[in-house]
């Protein structure tokens, strides 16, 4: 894993976790590599002979010009996480919104996203990621952000990358709590309501009782938007599970068999 800081991240208990399960030859650390010294700390990496690594903030752009071969997702979100490395080449992919969307399949496995819109709170990094996946998916996308101008220009991004044009509606902040009737998935990918941060504040009224509320926040596990959301009786889906399925694709990649997602996992990582 690289990044600028590095401290906070939980992927090496993850993939060392799986390392030791699936009985992998290997060792996954955390490297902290400045945005300056990306280019340099790279080729270091290929040439100590790594079969790969994970990106997060600050790399996860830049990565974009550095990689010789993109995956779809990774261009429509404008973002890579995961590099493999084969034969001095650098091949990148975005694994967040298959971590997104197996997150919300390991709930309920035939969850049907064409079924209504999907509603976006926040146009941040993640939510790029989230809204790449969700028009793979076909679904139809109501995106809301503080900052308006962020919405528009991820919409108009994301739209030209993955080559469709209209499936994201944007709708001022102010206006959220109206944006929630005939909603098929209510999603928060901004930092509101973490651990430190201010509360999420969203009236529910209007969100039919079948629409299923997931967060991408993990720290409270279950934040006051599930909190919420539960007592409504919506089906709710914790965001830990994002950042333990994300980690999926890579492990596979490095290491031929892709791993499982569990109770005792996702334990360990929130200990
Ligand atoms: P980011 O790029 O910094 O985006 C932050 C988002 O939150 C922006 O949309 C921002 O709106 C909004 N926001 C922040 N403060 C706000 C406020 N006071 N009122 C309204 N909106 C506010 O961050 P990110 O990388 O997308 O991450 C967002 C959250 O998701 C973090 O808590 C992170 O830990 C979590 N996350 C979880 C996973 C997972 O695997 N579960 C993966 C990635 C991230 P503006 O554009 O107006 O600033």
């Amino acid at each position: 894993m690289i990044g600028h800081p590095i401290g906070h991240s939980k992927s090496p208990i993850i993939h060392n976790y799986w390392i030791a399960k699936y009985e992998r030859a290997g060792l996954y650390e955390a490297i902290d590599i400045a945005p300056d010294d990306l280019h340099d700390g790279v080729q270091g990496l290929i040439k100590d002979g790594y079969a790969g690594f994970n990106a997060t903030i600050p790399h996860k752009e830049a990565l974009l010009t550095l990689c010789d071969t993109l995956d779809p997702i990774a261009k429509s979100c404008g973002a890579v996480n995961t590099v493999v490395i084969r034969d001095g080449y650098l091949h990148g992919y975005n694994t967040d919104a298959f971590g997104f969307l197996e997150n919300i399949r390991a709930y309920k496995p035939d969850f049907d996203f064409t079924a209504g819109p999907a509603v976006v709170l926040g146009a941040g990094g993640a939510a790029r990621a989230i809204i790449a996946g969700l028009i793979n998916e076909n679904a139809p996308i109501i995106l809301t952000n503080r900052t308006r101008e962020k919405a528009e220009i991820l919409a108009r991004e994301i739209t030209q990358n993955a080559g469709q044009g209209g499936a994201v509606t944007i709708v001022d902040w102010k206006d959220r709590h109206n944006a929630l009737s005939g909603v098929n998935v209510l999603v928060n990918t901004t930092s509101l309501g973490m651990v430190g941060q201010a509360a999420l504040e969203i009236a529910l009224d209007q969100l039919p009782q079948t629409a299923l509320v997931t967060d991408i926040v993990y720290s409270p596990l279950e934040t006051d938007l599930l909190k919420r959301a539960k007592e409504r009786g919506h089906p709710i889906v914790t965001g830990i599970g994002m950042l333990l399925h994300q980690a999926r694709p890579g492990f596979e990649k490095w290491h031929g068999v892709m791993p499982d997602v569990s109770k005792f996992l996702e334990d360990l990582v929130l200990k």
